[in-house]
């Protein structure tokens, strides 16, 4: 039951990108992606997604399917729906599946409880904090039990404080639910804080891959 990766390359206009990215994902685990700008986290992400092709090599997944439990991005720069509620944004991907209508409420009453938004339900967007719209677009993704979640930079634009509640929520969320979890970050603490694996990439190589503690080495 893994997520499986072998030997991904690919370029862009004949500059490589991805290097031979080979690496096993078990089912449930949350990978925190570390590593420079431009060192093709993203782009892993979008190969991983289904959102660009590779060049070369190969991606299995035992457990996903494309229309129960589908592997799902979710963008750095999230973009909810501003005409909608917090309700109707976390609705939206099971509507758009055609979900019961029952289940589909008590589906997004789960989220809005897990990430605390309860009492956020019929608030627009533009009515949120930060913290609390990054929540959203988060609950969005993971509302429609998706086998793997992707997530770029779903710390970014937090301060300290919200960067680690955030990071809690994701956690808690994606164990409850065994969700298996890549999150790129800058953020070597939160990466350490919540992940069960860490995995460095440079100049679009995989440099290493291993629990936090192999990976960072605490002097
Ligand atoms: P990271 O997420 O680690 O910052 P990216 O995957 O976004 O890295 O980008 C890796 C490299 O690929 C960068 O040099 C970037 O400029 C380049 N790149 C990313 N997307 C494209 C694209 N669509 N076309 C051309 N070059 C791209
Ligand atoms: P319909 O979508 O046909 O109007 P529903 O009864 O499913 O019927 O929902 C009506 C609206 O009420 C939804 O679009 C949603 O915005 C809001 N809503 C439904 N359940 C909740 C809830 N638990 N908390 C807040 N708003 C809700």
């Amino acid at each position: 039951m893994d997520l499986q990766l072998r030997g991904i390359s690919k370029q862009y206009n004949g500059k490589p990108v991805l290097q031979d990215v080979s690496f096993d994902v078990a089912k449930g685990e949350f990978v925190a992606l570390v590593g420079p700008s431009g060192a093709g986290k993203t782009t892993l992400l979008k190969v991983i997604a289904g959102l660009e092709d590779p060049d070369g090599g190969e991606i299995h997944c035992s457990f996903a399917s494309s229309k129960e439990r589908p592997i799902i991005l979710v963008f750095q720069d999230f973009l909810l729906f501003p005409t909608m509620t917090v309700f109707e944004n976390i609705a939206f991907g099971l509507r758009a599946r055609k979900f019961p209508k029952t289940v589909i409420r008590e589906r997004v009453e789960h989220m809005l409880h897990y990430f605390q938004l309860e009492n956020r339900a019929n608030a627009y967007p533009a009515q949120l904090s930060g913290g609390q719209q990054q929540r959203v677009a988060i609950a969005r993704g993971m509302v429609v039990n998706p086998a793997v979640m992707l997530l770029d930079e779903p710390f970014a634009n937090l301060d300290r404080s919200l960067r680690l509640e955030t990071a809690g929520f994701i956690r808690r969320t994606q164990q409850e639910f065994g969700i298996t979890t890549i999150a790129v970050t800058h953020d070597l603490d939160e990466a350490l804080a919540v992940s069960d694996s860490m995995g460095v990439l440079m100049k679009g190589r995989l440099e290493q891959m291993g629990t936090p503690k192999e990976v960072y080495f605490f002097p």
